[in-house]
């Protein structure tokens, strides 16, 4: 701002020299024209009347012929060759430089006594028409240093204010990181637009960062709550198998509790090891020819020989080939599946498709069983949320994240269309190639 400011008076100064300039050569024409009234030439002779001044304030007068000769008046003492051999010229006011001073001279033609021409030329020092414009020269000047001292203090001002505000923006940042309390926020009122963006900004960055500190918090809290129920089955078993077992038998449902128990902790933890090798980028993900007809096939097939006649499902399979990592594609195929037998009624039905549409192949998987209420649609793709209605299902709320996640990871998405006691439908959507 300081910069643009001097600029502007340098340019105010400059333009105020060129008006000065402008000024002062009027102000000399107009005294050369007013002396043109008392001479003349009559009879090819020069008359000069008494009014004639060779003087008037600052400027001296003086009459010459074309070649510069002088007929009456004389230039002032100091004056040097230059301005005496100046060219003379009826024309506008000129400017010339002698002894290093500047003159402003004026020619004006009175007629002809001869072949060369009579003219009065009117000269004034520039130092002695400026005496006149000193006064506007030092309040302008004065002006000059007033405005630059105003912008001065006004940038202070406006720097201290700023720097204020991004002290206080410091501060938090600096006290979040300390105390790690990512409630707090940065305050700033809307005087200064840019720092209210970067305010705004760094809030949203720490809503986001809240908002994974608690999901992060929550996951840690689930996972202990998951496993604690079977390691504590687990351990429940162990010391009544050492106290109290006495038959082969007893032993061996023992053995068969802690087995099953162990096998959910399995299951838990390979999914998460699942969910964070995905995270992590960690999963090279296989670019094989996905035929999803065969694979709805075969995961239907191992859990026809699960269920055997409980559950019906009909298959309606449309080409849908893409490509992928198959095995990771198997594993939501599956979960779709296994949860619509989950929630259904025994002997209830199924009914799978897959077909294209535009640019997508997909898989449908539709149930007629429980169904999800409209509130609780979102939440299930959530970790560890199971709907009220099947808390007690099998299940620890992990199948559809992961299935989301490797859908994603394809470039693929998954949709659920349920109704509360009219059953499901989930659509996993993946990029024809
Ligand atoms: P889970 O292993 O518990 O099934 P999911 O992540 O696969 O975990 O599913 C989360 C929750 O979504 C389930 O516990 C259930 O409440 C609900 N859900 C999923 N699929 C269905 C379905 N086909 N019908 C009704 N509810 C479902």
């Amino acid at each position: 701002m300081s910069i643009m400011a001097i600029i502007m008076l340098i340019m105010i100064r400059i333009l105020s020299n060129a008006a000065v300039e402008y000024d002062i050569k009027q102000e000399l024409s107009k005294a050369v024209n007013q002396n043109f009234r008392y001479v003349s030439i009559e009879d090819r002779e020069l008359k000069v009347t008494e009014n004639f001044s060779y003087r008037d304030e600052d400027v001296v007068f003086l009459i010459l012929n074309k070649a510069g000769e002088i007929l009456k008046g004389d230039y002032p003492e100091e004056v040097a060759d230059t301005l005496i051999s100046f060219p003379v010229k009826n024309t506008v006011g000129r400017s010339v430089v002698c002894n290093g001073e500047k003159y402003y001279v004026k020619d004006l033609r009175i007629g002809r006594s001869d072949s060369k021409g009579i003219f009065i030329r009117g000269i004034i020092k520039k130092s002695d028409a400026y005496s006149h414009y000193r006064t506007i020269e030092l309040v302008s000047y004065l002006s000059i240093v007033g405005i630059f001292c105003v912008i001065f203090i006004g940038e202070l001002i406006l720097s201290k204010r700023i720097s204020i505000e991004l002290k206080n923006m410091c501060k938090t940042a600096e006290s979040i990181g300390s105390n790690l309390d990512m409630s707090q926020r940065m305050e700033c009122d809307n005087r200064f637009h840019e720092i209210a963006i970067l305010a705004q900004a760094n809030n949203r960055m720490l809503d986001r960062m809240e908002q994974t500190f608690l999901t992060q918090e929550q996951f840690t809290s689930d996972v202990a709550h998951e496993l604690r129920t079977p390691v504590a089955v687990v351990m429940a078993q162990c010391e009544y198998a050492k106290d109290k077992v006495t038959s082969k038998d007893e032993f061996e449902e023992v053995l068969d509790v802690v087995y099953r128990q162990s096998k959910k902790i399995n299951t838990i933890i390979t999914q998460l090891l699942n969910f964070s090798r995905l995270d992590q980028d960690r999963v090279q993900l296989q670019n094989e020819t996905i035929d999803l007809m065969e694979i709805v096939e075969s995961v239907c097939e191992e859990q026809e020989d699960k269920f055997g006649a409980a559950i019906s499902m009909e298959l309606h399979l449309k080409e849908a080939v893409t490509t992928g990592d198959i095995n990771l594609i198997s594993i939501v195929i599956q979960n779709l599946v296994t949860n619509a037998i989950k929630f259904s009624d025994e002997y209830g039905k199924i009914d799978i498709r897959t077909g294209e549409v535009e640019n997508e192949v997909y898989v449908t998987v539709q149930d007629y069983g429980i169904g999800i209420k409209k509130e609780e649609q979102e939440r299930i793709f959530q970790r560890f949320y199971k709907c009220e209605k099947s808390r007690n299902a099998e299940g620890f709320g992990l199948g559809l994240p992961l299935s989301v996640k490797i859908a994603e990871k394809h470039g693929g998405r998954i949709t659920v269309f349920s109704e509360a006691g009219m059953g499901s439908i989930f659509t996993l959507y993946l990029p024809k190639n």
